[in-house]
Order: C-alpha cells, then sequence, then structure tokens
C-alpha cells in the first residue's frame, strides 16, 4: 500500500495512461479524484468498480484547459477529500500536420489542452500543498519534448513547455517539501497511437532498442514511484518511460 490514505488527482482518468495512474493508484490504497471530459458512463464504471471499504474514486466531469473550471474542480476536490497529496497532470491531446499545413487553431488547441491545462491545476491545488507543506506534482510530458518530431510541432512545443514548468516549480517549491516532476513516455499502446498507420508504427519500433511499445501501466509504474513516499528526494527530475528511445 504504497499511497494509503493519500489523496490523489489525475487529470484525463478514463483511458489510457490516465486510467492506468488511477487503477495503480486505488490498488495501493489512494482516494482518487479523476477528471473527464464527455465520457459520463466510463467514469461512472471506474467510479464503482474501483471504491471500497472507505477507499473514494470518484470522476469530476472539468475540462482542465479551463482557468475557471479548474478552481471549480480543486475547489470540490477539498471539500470531498479535505487535502491534495498528489496532482498528475495527465491530460493531452494531438493535431497533428506538418508546420505548412498546420493552422492557428491546430496549435492553440494543443498549447491549451496540453500545457495552459498544467498551469491551471498547479496553480490552484499549490495553495493547499503549500498549507500543508508536501505534495508531489506529476507532468505527462513526452519524449517528443525532448527530441521533437516532423508533424509535432505544437505537441513538442507543448510538452518541452511542460518540461521548463516542472523544472521551474520544483526550483519555487522545493523549499516547502513540494516536488515537481515530469514523465517522458515513448510510444505507449493507447487511443492517442492507435491513429498511427501501420508504416508509421513499423518506422517507430525501428529506433526502439526494445523492439515494443510500452504499456500505459509501464507508465502508470513511475507515477506511483513519483507519488509514494519511495521518491522523496526526487524532483525538478524527467523521466523517460520510453525503451531506450531517449538516452
Ligand atoms: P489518450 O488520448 O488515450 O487519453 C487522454 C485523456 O485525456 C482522455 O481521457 C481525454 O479525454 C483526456 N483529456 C483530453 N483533453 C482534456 C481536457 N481538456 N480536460 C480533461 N481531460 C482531457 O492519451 P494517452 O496516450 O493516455 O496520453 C496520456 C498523456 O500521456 C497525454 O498527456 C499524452 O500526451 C502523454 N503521452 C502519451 C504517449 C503515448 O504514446 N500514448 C506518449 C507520450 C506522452
Amino acid at each position: 500500500m504504497l499511497l494509503k490514505d493519500k489523496v490523489a488527482i489525475v487529470t484525463g482518468g478514463t483511458r489510457g495512461i490516465g486510467l492506468a495512474i488511477v487503477e495503480a493508484f486505488a490498488r495501493e490504497g489512494a482516494h482518487v479524484a479523476f477528471t473527464f471530459v464527455s465520457s459520463e458512463k466510463q467514469a461512472k464504471e471506474i467510479e464503482n468498480r474501483l471504491s471500497r471499504n472507505g477507499q473514494i474514486i470518484k470522476g469530476f466531469k472539468s475540462d482542465a484547459s479551463s482557468y475557471s473550471a479548474s478552481e471549480t474542480f480543486v475547489n470540490e476536490v477539498l471539500q470531498s477529500f479535505g487535502k491534495i497529496d498528489v496532482l498528475v497532470n495527465n491530460a493531452g491531446i494531438t493535431q497533428d500536420n506538418l508546420l505548412l499545413r498546420m493552422s492557428e487553431e491546430q496549435f492553440d488547441a494543443v498549447i491549451a489542452k496540453n500545457l495552459k491545462s498544467v498551469f491551471n491545476l498547479t496553480k490552484h491545488i499549490s495553495k493547499q500543498m503549500l498549507k500543508q507543506r508536501s505534495g508531489s506534482i506529476i507532468n505527462l510530458t513526452s519524449i517528443v519534448g525532448i527530441r521533437g518530431q516532423a508533424g509535432q510541432a505544437n505537441y513538442a512545443a507543448s510538452k518541452a513547455g511542460i518540461i521548463g514548468f516542472t523544472k521551474s516549480i520544483s526550483d519555487e517549491f522545493g523549499t516547502r517539501n513540494i516536488r515537481c516532476n515530469a514523465i517522458a513516455p515513448g510510444f505507449i499502446e493507447t487511443d492517442m497511437t492507435t491513429v498511427l498507420n501501420d508504416e508509421t508504427k513499423a518506422g517507430i519500433l525501428k529506433q526502439i532498442p526494445m523492439q515494443r511499445m510500452g504499456k500505459a501501466e509501464e507508465v502508470a509504474n513511475a507515477a506511483l514511484f513519483l507519488a509514494s513516499d519511495m521518491s522523496t528526494y526526487v524532483s525538478g527530475q524527467t523521466i523517460s518511460v520510453c525503451g531506450a528511445m531517449t538516452r
């Protein structure tokens, strides 16, 4: 029970990596508040499946890219749970295109949902964590934010921004025992990557020394480490979970 009695927030928790993190945190004893945008039915199923013996797993409809909706959500979590020990900024999207074809809307949407969302949630939980003098903030970046990727200038910019944000927050909050780290997944089997065609996938596999895509659970295990007291002296870092794709 690595997270017994801790309260965790996970944005975008109804599928993929976010869902795997909600499941891992629930298994390890945390109370979890997760957000979703439209998957009401999945959220209810997750609540029913994972809540047990006084351990609460609860979904909240909230758009992480909205500053005011994020504030309302954080206030609701504090009313229901009384504290926040862990924040996982997981919500994210892709809208891929080569720069020559990328619209302003595609650029703005990806920055708002991937990067501004991290600011929104971190800003609104910070007062509580500062009061507690403890907390772990975990931001989902990507190896694409480290090395760039043709066709993903908007996504790469948002994910590189998250790494800078993570380092800055670890610096600002270090004296208050609040840690902030990023996880950089490589290519992970989720809805986000099933849209890639076979040729693209084959090209990607050739770049992965471990010769396979990763699983959402393998990313969730890194989040579990960073959320738990196993990592009390780890802050300001970006941990890649990528089968040695970046090194
Ligand atoms: P996914 O598309 O399966 O899930 C993303 C989740 O975020 C969805 O549930 C979606 O509804 C939610 N979401 C999107 N915008 C939101 C918003 N504004 N507010 C609240 N929720 C929102 O993707 P995934 O593969 O599980 O990715 C999770 C995170 O990991 C993302 O930040 C992604 O960029 C990152 N990542 C994924 C991979 C990969 O290969 N799958 C690689 C590197 C990084």
